[in-house]
């Protein structure tokens, strides 16, 4: 499959120089700004991957446009790419401080001008690429265990109240491993994530935690609440189903075990530990159910 075409965002107030880099980046999309509130808006809306930003220009000059992007928690990872006739160190070295990555002076260089925007377009693709790595799962794409933690303890400093741990364990998971093969047992934890998301809601904090284990982190309004929730969790991964092959299908179960956070003792390690407790009741008592523990 074709890679989608990278997006580049031209923001200068010169027709001429516009018409320039339009020709010498044709490989690319190109969407154009005219002066720096517009370049602002596009920036948030459209997302590019690259941004040529000129320095000069009336109203609002680049490097306030830079700096704003900056500070913008959507737009502060796009690239930008200072695009001006200044060669001075001063207007060189600003350009960096406001926090653009790469400087390209007037004339344009085509070859040098396409080789600095591949770079950087590169740059940009491992960035993301390594920010998927570091936060999400392989297998089922939700949060992986380090952003489980990083995302838990901002939870658990800004409201403990009606704060609930989850943890989840898929049931003699072992056996249908040594039953069936590895890649079923991969297709299992993968159905089982993507069952627990959507029984969830997009507050929650839900992440693969080990191997076959997964965890919550949610605010409910009571215990019943908390409870049922997790029974229909449970209910609905009893239902499943995953394809061996044409004749054999295979079926599974989770045991949940449920923590509410005691505002004034509780650190989350004590949370978690708690609802780990309350999970190994649950296998004690012959699995498939859901156990709380207060
Ligand atoms: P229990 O009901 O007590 O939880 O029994 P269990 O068999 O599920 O528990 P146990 O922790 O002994 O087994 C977990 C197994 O999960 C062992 C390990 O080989 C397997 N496992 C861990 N990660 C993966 C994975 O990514 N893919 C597959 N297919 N298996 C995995
Ligand atoms: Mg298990
Ligand atoms: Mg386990």
């Amino acid at each position: 499959m074709p890679e989608a075409k990278q997006t580049i965002l031209i923001v200068d107030d010169t027709e001429t120089n516009i018409d320039i880099l339009l020709d010498i980046l044709n490989a690319y999309d190109i969407v154009v700004a005219i002066d720096g509130h517009s370049a602002l808006e596009i920036a948030s809306e459209d997302n590019p991957d690259l941004i040529l930003l000129d320095i000069m220009m009336p109203d609002m000059d680049g490097y306030e446009v830079c700096r704003r992007l900056k500070n913008m928690s959507h737009t502060k990872d796009i690239p930008v790419i200072f695009v001006t006739a200044n060669t001075d160190e001063d207007s060189i070295e600003r350009a960096y401080e406001v926090g653009g990555i790469d400087y390209v002076t007037k004339p344009f260089k085509p070859r040098e001008l396409t080789a600095r925007v591949k770079t950087q377009i590169k740059l940009k693709n491992l960035l993301s690429d390594l920010n998927f790595i570091a936060s999400y799962d392989y297998l089922t794409k939700v949060y992986n265990r380090r952003k489980f933690f990083e995302l838990a303890n901002k939870m658990f400093v800004e409201e403990k109240d009606n704060l609930y741990a989850v943890m989840i364990d898929i049931d003699k998971f072992k056996r249908i491993n040594d039953t069936y093969g590895h890649p079923i047992g991969d297709e299992v934890i993968k159905s089982v994530a993507t069952t627990i998301k959507e029984c969830i809601s997009e507050d929650d904090l839900f992440a693969r935690i080990g191997g076959e284990e997964f965890a919550i982190i949610c605010h409910c309004n009571s215990q019943e609440e908390i409870v049922q929730k997790n029974e229909f969790i449970r209910q609905s991964i009893e239902k499943l189903e995953v394809n061996v092959d044409k004749e054999t299908v295979v079926k599974f179960t989770i045991s949940n075990g449920i923590a509410e956070a005691n505002s004034d003792t509780d650190t989350l390690d004590s949370l978690l530990k708690r609802a780990d407790a309350a999970l190994y009741e649950a296998k004690g008592a012959g699995r498939n159910r859901v156990v709380f523990r207060s």
